[in-house]
């Protein structure tokens, strides 16, 4: 493969049609990683095509789902075989540390792994008691059909993988776009599906930019279902790009997370510890650039001083530098784009009446390395209310803001506040209030004295504005299957409803 042939349709990888390339930049030091193919309109309507034929005639839906998680189980060894080398490319890609990358990778191979199980392990359908020893009617799920797949540039190959390993054990076919900022992975992740023994036609891959290439994806009468991860304005134009042609719509976006701290969690200098470290955790790593990431601090009033002061002394001792480096904690922001919005917010926030704790800036040239990467310091907004931007609106950036509450039922109201509702935590020693809070809070993942952590079991995905569907857990899986309902007459006979 040519450095410029990233397009992947029907088996063949080639060159966009209008031979236009793209730079893929390192953020670490603002330099050419790699060239990739510069998708448009025509590469897109080739891809859906191949994806289409595969899925119409091919052997893949018709596959025995056995065979099918034997497929994902090989791709998931392949995974792993690889790992040092995507989570390096990722690393690279991404700006995140190479450990991060690690991470990514397994937990990449855990979801092909899990969807391979959950898959194999069910009953091939579902019969319904119809009342009647005449009737047997059984449930029976099958695949959607081609599927299109937009994803986002924070988790490239993670993102992918919880929307390729459900839809391939389902029978799918599909189209995926990656993040124009950051295909490496994914481009890898294809070409393992190929080793793996994937039929031609079944996974296409077009690089390029959300439009024109998201975006025919989405309105393509060809395509069946849209699944889409990234911000909440792209999100939208995909759903009313793909209203026309009523395919289905799953929509991951963003989130504006609280972070819900109670003073009784602070109690002993463990519990003190373990909060203040989670919250760092919470808000900074990937520099902030996570859609769960718990940008909003929410503590309570007595606590607030001495919680803050060691947040930010900490805050203050996170090694930013390139995320290949030994040692290095937080590398740089994804694009120069993603800086720059960092610092609008950072300064909105401050003409709204912030106060800066630490953070604000670029680091000194002189404090890391590279110094030309898309570095900003991890930072702290105190006295933080929810009429500023900085606290409604997803910054994406290593931005904390900080709010306080004196009362239960203030803290819920707080940590409700948003438009979206993707996850949250709450911390508390006295159990019966954690788990009295966590039942309030209207986000579609909440931890109790924890922050971040998901399973592959569990569905992930949020309420309000953050999104629609669930990706992970069964109903990840459902998301690329239809439905049917089989009704069988074993003693057919007249009904009699009309007379003649
Ligand atoms: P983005 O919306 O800018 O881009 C996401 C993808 O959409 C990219 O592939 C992009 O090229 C494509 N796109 C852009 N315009 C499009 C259009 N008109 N039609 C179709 N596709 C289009 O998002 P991003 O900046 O890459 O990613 C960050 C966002 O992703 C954040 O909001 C984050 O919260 C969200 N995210 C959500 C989850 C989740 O699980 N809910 C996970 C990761 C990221």
């Amino acid at each position: 493969m040519s450095a410029v042939e990233t397009i992947h349709v029907d088996g063949v990888w080639r060159a966009a049609a209008s031979g236009a390339q793209r730079e893929v930049l390192d953020p670490a030091d603002a330099t050419t990683l790699a060239l990739v193919a510069e998708g448009g309109a025509e590469d897109t309507d080739a891809a859906i095509a191949a994806a289409r034929r595969a899925f119409d005639s091919g052997p893949w839906p018709h596959t025995p789902v056995a065979e099918r998680a034997a497929l994902l189980r090989r791709v998931a060894d392949l995974l792993q075989r690889d790992r040092e080398v995507i989570a390096l490319l990722e690393s690279r890609d991404t700006g995140k540390t190479l450990e991060e990358g690690r991470v990514d990778v397994d937990d990449v191979t855990n979801a092909f792994r899990y969807f391979a199980d959950l898959a194999a392990g069910e009953s091939p359908g579902r019969v319904v008691d119809a009342g009647s020893p005449d009737v047997h009617s059984v449930v029976v799920h099958e695949p959607v059909g081609v599927c299109a797949m937009i994803t986002p540039w924070n988790y490239p190959l993670l993102q992918a993988s919880w929307k390729v390993a459900p839809a391939l054990v389902a029978g799918n076919t599909f189209v995926i776009k990656p993040s124009e900022v950051t295909p490496l992975s994914t481009i890898h992740m294809v070409q393992l599906l190929v080793e793996a023994g994937l039929p031609n036609g079944v996974a296409n891959l077009v690089t390029g930019a959300g439009d024109p290439v998201g975006a025919r994806l989405s309105e393509h009468p060809d395509v069946d279902l849209v699944s889409f991860t990234g911000g909440l304005v792209s999100g939208t134009k995909v759903a009313q790009a793909a209203a026309p042609s009523v395919k289905k719509v799953a929509l991951e976006l963003g989130g504006k997370n609280p972070n819900v701290v109670f003073a009784d969690a602070c109690a002993t200098d463990e519990g003190f510890d373990t909060a203040v470290d989670q919250a760092l955790n919470a808000a900074f790593i990937h520099s902030g650039q996570v859609c769960s990431a718990g940008a909003r601090l929410i503590i309570e009033e007595s606590v607030r001083e001495r919680f803050v002061a060691e947040l930010v002394r900490r805050a203050e001792k996170i090694k930013l530098g390139r995320g290949t480096e030994e040692g290095v904690e937080c590398g740089p922001l994804v694009s120069a784009q993603q800086l720059a919005k960092t610092q609008a917010y950072v300064a909105s926030a401050l003409e709204e009446g912030a106060v800066l704790r630490t953070g604000g800036k670029q680091p000194e040239p002189s404090d890391v390395r590279p110094a030309t990467g898309y570095f900003y310091l991890p930072t702290v907004l105190d006295q933080c209310h929810r009429e500023m931007r900085v606290v409604r609106e997803e910054t994406f950036g290593p931005i904390l803001s900080v709010e306080s509450f004196s009362t239960e039922d203030e803290a819920v109201t707080l940590a409700n506040d948003t438009e979206y509702g993707l996850a949250g935590a709450v911390w508390s020693s006295d159990t019966a209030r954690a788990r009295r809070v966590a039942a309030r809070l209207r986000h579609g993942t909440v931890w109790i004295n924890d922050f971040h952590p998901y399973l592959p079991q569990a569905e992930w995905g949020g309420f309000g504005k953050s999104g629609v569907g669930r990706e992970l857990g069964p109903a990840g899986l459902d998301e690329y299957r239809e439905t049917k309902h089989v009704y069988e007459n074993l003693r057919p006979s007249p009904v009699r409803w009309f007379g003649g």
